[in-house]
């Protein structure tokens, strides 16, 4: 089977890419490296000894896609290719909403006109907003997203509910992930994000290898056990895996038709100095941090309730902690400065 994997040269991208290969599937990905290298790919090809197509190109390019959707028979795309930064994206919204909504409209109308019906979607915990109640389970409604990058997720999976109403053939998973960290264990390929780190875990490597002076807590006064905000960390690993199994899931369900939604975490929520504890004991280093103001937009605390995907997928993940950490340590030591 041919796949289509847009963005599939960034972070989760390429381990899901990897686990494809080594699953037997064909991959195409399609990545304007707005965010990515090249690099990725290739140190990918190298581990399962297997061969990509990649094509440069942007999603809302609809010329380009149509070229690619000529050229390859193809048929299912798993759809990565986005903004993520959720702070920057209250800052350009019109940004988010042109490539995250825009672009996911122009894919799903190339699509449309070349009949490809199997759509498997990046969505995210946010997209449950700050009123639901936790652990947050899939039947609980769309929340009121609390950055223009959350609304973007929200929008997509309603345009996609919409999509399948119209069209009883196409069928498509919003993968709804919680906090993916990690890196694959040869340490080849990781998280390598771009200037200043956004995210809790490449923020605490990059001080841990000496690169940044110290870490910004942000806020030790909510409603937790050690007053910093608790998250559902899951091993990146896990959550590619979790796109292989949605994939053959998708595959094999011949009755169903429509959008279902999967919450992929582990179940457990971590606090941040908890995270940091955990790095310090496995990298042996001594993770200097300074407890700073809340960030605006974060929630005190939220995990998954992932029953659904381990009943309906058999899926579950299975990578403890430690290891989450040992590999981002591994990959972090190994790549100081990303792929370049
Ligand atoms: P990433 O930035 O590493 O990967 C995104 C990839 O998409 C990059 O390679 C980038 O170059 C590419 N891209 C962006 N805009 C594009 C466009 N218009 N055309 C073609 N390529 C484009 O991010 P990631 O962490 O791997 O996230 C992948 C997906 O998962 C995103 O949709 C993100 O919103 C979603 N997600 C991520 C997290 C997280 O914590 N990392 C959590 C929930 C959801
Ligand atoms: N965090 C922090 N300092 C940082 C980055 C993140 O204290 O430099 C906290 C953040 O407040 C959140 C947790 O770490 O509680 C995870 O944040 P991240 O941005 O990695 O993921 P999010 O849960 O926001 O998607």
């Amino acid at each position: 089977m041919n796949i289509l994997v847009t963005g599939g040269a960034g972070y989760i991208g390429s381990h899901t890419v990897l686990s494809l290969l080594n699953n037997d599937f064909d991959v195409i990905v399609f990545d304007n490296l707005s965010n990515s290298s090249i690099e990725s790919i290739r140190r990918v090809e190298k581990l399962t000894d297997k061969k990509v197509t990649f094509v440069k190109g942007d999603i809302q390019d609809k010329a380009a896609l149509a070229e690619l959707f000529c050229a390859h028979n193809i048929d299912a795309v798993i759809h990565f290719a986005a903004l993520k930064a959720v702070g920057e994206s209250s800052t350009m919204p019109l940004a988010y909403y042109q490539n995250n909504v825009n672009g996911s409209l122009c894919l799903l109308e190339v699509m449309a006109t070349f009949k490809v019906k199997h759509f498997i979607f990046s969505s995210s915990a946010t997209v449950y907003g700050g009123d639901n109640n936790v652990p947050y389970i899939e039947t609980m409604p769309l929340g009121e997203a609390s950055s223009p990058y959350g609304a973007s997720k929200v929008m997509v999976e309603r345009m996609l509910n919409d999509v399948a109403k119209a069209d009883s053939d196409f069928r498509a998973i919003s993968l709804r992930y919680f906090n993916p960290i990690g890196a694959h264990e040869s340490g080849q390929i990781g998280e390598a994000p771009q200037g200043v780190p956004n995210n809790l875990l490449p923020y605490i490597a990059q001080v841990a290898v000496g690169k940044r002076k110290s870490l910004q807590v942000f806020g030790d006064d909510y409603q937790t056990l050690d007053g910093t905000c608790e998250r559902d960390y899951l091993h990146v690993m896990d959550l590619a895996e979790g796109h292989v199994a949605a994939l053959k899931w998708l595959n094999k369900q011949r009755g169903f038709t429509g959008v279902e939604a999967f919450n992929l975490g582990t179940g457990k929520a971590l606090s941040v100095l908890s995270i940091i504890r955990a790095f310090e004991q496995v990298s042996q280093q001594n993770i200097r941090y300074e407890i700073g103001a809340r960030r605006s937009g974060d929630l005190a605390a939220f995990w998954a309730n992932a029953d659904k995907a381990n009943r309906l997928l058999g899926w579950q993940a299975t990578r403890s902690l430690e290891q989450m950490i040992e590999d981002t340590w591994r990959w972090q030591v190994n790549n100081p400065e990303g792929y370049l």
